[in-house]
């Protein structure tokens, strides 16, 4: 099969065949950029493979595109050029060896189709020769192409050998038929069952890389549910695997949080590509199995599963190297106001609770709206179109409450600064409550966020409470 219509599109590739040339290598596309054309999926980043040195074939395309700065990685063999859209990576092609404890392999110079032994999966092994004698020419030597048409992730060699070798593969496995809407051949996939314990010797942030592309795709229930299926899953996140199950006390029983959760995930992908919001949807429910209870009277309960899910939040991030900065305290947020939307689902809900939300929420309170919809799931319709009806409803009510009173990023007028001024004291105790029974006014609506009416309020409650008279 000849593709070399499918590379004129990029004028880049005639620049790499023509350095190739001139420095006398064979040299070929190769991997994930020839999988994404063949499936015509939009990619960045482009894998040169020369049989010769990567290093100076990066060289002499640099300096053909106008002297463009190359990245090398010496003691990988390989070398980088940045582009605008991506990055443009060499490699000389080469044979890989592993031991019994490292991912990372021994490496000698060898031929392309050594190089496509070492590949992960046949659709991932395909390349696309820019040699002049066989140009646009695929080189396929384990059908990939017919496992692209087929939908099928499947290793090259022995999928026993490929993971055990690099165990990050089994990730990537399930990654790819995530990302890509594909099956996991059933030899690679009981490979990946008989090999889960090796995943120990990857580390953290590889891992948790892969698992964010996975939480990334379309629909990224299908990733978890094989990630459970082959075992990774208990092994590398346990508190999801926990949620799975039903219990029953005579005929009551709890739904499954593991589905449940997943489909929550999933209508959450359906209306929102943030990463973060995603993660609040996996960890909402996460505390349920610690603080789930059966009581005769009202049944199964999970009270207090939003705030512990929330303390959770950090040290489930800790774990999975997920970063411990803005990111976390907003799923944080969430995972801890998940409820709150739901429980003003009345007919007689008050400005002051609507203010309160707001003010808890913040900017944020959108992506919590996305969140609480998308956990109506519910198998019944006619219920889940009265919940999203009452939304609509309390959606509406939160609108007219934010643009009275500009909740939103709330800041009390009255600051720390100007109560320690009015009443000479120094930062303690007694400044704290003076401002926290502030806040809690303006949020009731007892008064209005406004200097003048709170001022009056401040010397009022300062007075009562610690007998204060203001020093000017
Ligand atoms: P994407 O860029 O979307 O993640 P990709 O297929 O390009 O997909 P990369 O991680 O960029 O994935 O790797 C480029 C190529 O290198 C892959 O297509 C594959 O051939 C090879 N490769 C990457 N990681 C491994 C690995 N752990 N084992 C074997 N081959 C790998
Ligand atoms: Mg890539």
């Amino acid at each position: 099969m000849n593709f070399s219509e499918l590379l004129n599109g990029n004028k880049l590739f005639n620049i790499v065949a023509e350095a190739s040339r001139e420095l006398g290598v064979d040299s070929y596309v190769i991997g994930g950029y020839v999988r994404d054309l063949l499936l015509k999926r939009p990619s960045k980043d482009i894998d040169i493979v020369s049989v010769g040195s990567g290093i100076a074939l990066a060289q002499k395309v640099a300096q053909k595109m106008g002297d463009l700065p190359v990245v090398v990685f010496k003691n990988f063999g390989t070398a980088m050029i940045k582009m605008d859209e991506g990055e443009l990576e060499f490699v000389g092609a080469r044979k890989e060896s592993y031991s019994r404890n490292s991912r990372k392999p021994v490496v000698e110079n060898g031929t392309l189709q050594d190089d496509q032994n070492r590949r992960d999966f046949t659709i991932n092994a395909l390349a696309i020769s820019l040699n002049e004698n066989n140009y646009g020419e695929l080189l396929d030597p384990f059908n990939g192409m017919s496992d692209l048409k087929r939908k099928i992730i499947k290793t090259p060699l022995d999928p026993g050998i490929t993971f055990s070798d690099d165990p990050l593969r089994m990730m990537r496995a399930v990654r790819f038929a995530t990302q890509l809407g594909f099956d996991i051949d059933p030899n690679t996939f009981q490979a990946i069952i008989d090999n889960k314990e090796r995943i120990n010797i990857v580390s953290c942030e590889r891992i948790s890389d892969e698992l964010n592309k996975i939480v990334l795709s379309p629909k990224p229930s299908y990733g978890f549910k094989l990630l459970y299926h082959c075992g990774l899953l208990e092994i590398i996140f346990k508190e999801l695997t926990d949620l799975q199950g039903v219990e029953s006390v005579g005929n009551r029983a709890h739904k499954d949080n593991f589905y449940h959760t997943l489909q929550v995930l999933d209508n959450v992908a359906e209306k929102s590509n943030d990463l973060w919001l995603r993660w609040a949807a996996i960890l909402h429910d996460i505390a349920k199995p610690a603080t789930k209870r059966y009581d005769e009277k009202i049944g199964w309960t999970f009270h207090g599963h939003e705030e512990l899910g929330a303390r959770m939040t950090p040290h489930i991030f800790r774990k999975l190297k997920l970063p411990l900065n803005e990111k976390m305290k907003f799923v944080q947020k969430l995972v801890r106001l998940h409820l709150r939307p739901i429980a003003l689902v009345k007919e007689n809900v008050t400005d002051s609770a609507l203010r309160r939300l707001l003010f808890e929420a913040g900017d944020d309170i959108d992506a919590l709206m996305t969140l609480c919809r998308a956990d109506i799931t519910s198998k019944n319709e006619v219920k889940v179109k009265k919940y999203l009806t009452n939304f609509n409803s309390v959606e509406h009510k939160l609108k007219e409450v934010e643009e009275k009173d500009k909740l939103r990023n709330f800041k009390p007028v009255i600051t720390g600064e100007i109560i320690m001024e009015t009443f000479n004291l120094t930062p303690g105790k007694v400044v704290g409550d003076i401002k926290d029974e502030l806040r809690e006014a303006i949020l009731a609506g007892t008064i209005k966020n406004e200097y003048e009416e709170a001022y009056q309020f401040m010397l009022e409650f300062a007075s009562d409470r610690f007998n204060l008279q203001p020093v000017r």
